[in-house]
Formats: C-alpha cells, structure tokens, sequence
C-alpha cells in the first residue's frame, strides 16, 4: 500500500515538543491540536512554548534600557538587552543594591 503510506505522510506530521504525530489540517500547524490531539504533556509544552514566545516578542518591542529609556540597541537577533550602556547597567544594579539594603 504505497499509495497509502505517502498519504500518511504529507498528511502527519511529528509534533516536536511531545514527538506524537498529528494530523496536518492547515499549512501554519505546527504541533498536536491542543484540544483534539495533544496529551497533557503537549499541552503543557505548548503553554510554556506560547509564553517563551510571547515574552520574546514583548522584549523585542521593549528593547529599551530599563534604567534611562533610551534604545538598548538590540540588533534584532539573539536575547535583547536590558541596558543601553554599562553606565546604565552598574548604575542599575547599584540601586537595586542599595534599595534592598534599605529594605532589609
Ligand atoms: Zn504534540
Ligand atoms: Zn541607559
């Protein structure tokens, strides 16, 4: 049953966060259905990949210095940073040092 056999092939696919195969229902599917298809294990890897990517996309936008708000120059590739300078960054962590000090 050849015929049979390519079918089931462009038509699963394996899902690459639980390594079960789902069935291909549009082209922009990449894992188990999270309703019909995935078990409790996709499930929750889907949840985690979900928020990973959501969080990239929000620092992507965010790529600002979190201590004087000027672009951080992130590049587009790779983690964004956090500060536009090492000025910044010491100035930051200073103050974060000093404001639990005080706290403490
Ligand atoms: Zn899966
Ligand atoms: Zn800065």
């Amino acid at each position: 049953m050849r015929m049979a056999d390519d079918a089931f092939r462009t038509s699963t696919r394996q899902c690459p966060l639980c390594g079960e195969h789902f069935v291909i229902t549009s082209r922009r599917k990449k894992y188990c259905d999270y309703y019909d298809e995935a078990g409790f294990e996709c499930q929750t890897a889907q949840d985690d990949h979900g928020e990973a990517q959501d969080f990239a996309a929000m620092m992507r936008v965010d790529a600002q210095c979190i201590r004087c708000d000027e672009p951080a120059g992130w590049k587009g590739q790779g983690r964004p940073r956090r500060y536009c300078s090492n000025r910044c960054k010491q100035a930051d962590y200073r103050s974060r040092r000093a404001w639990t000090a005080q706290a403490a």
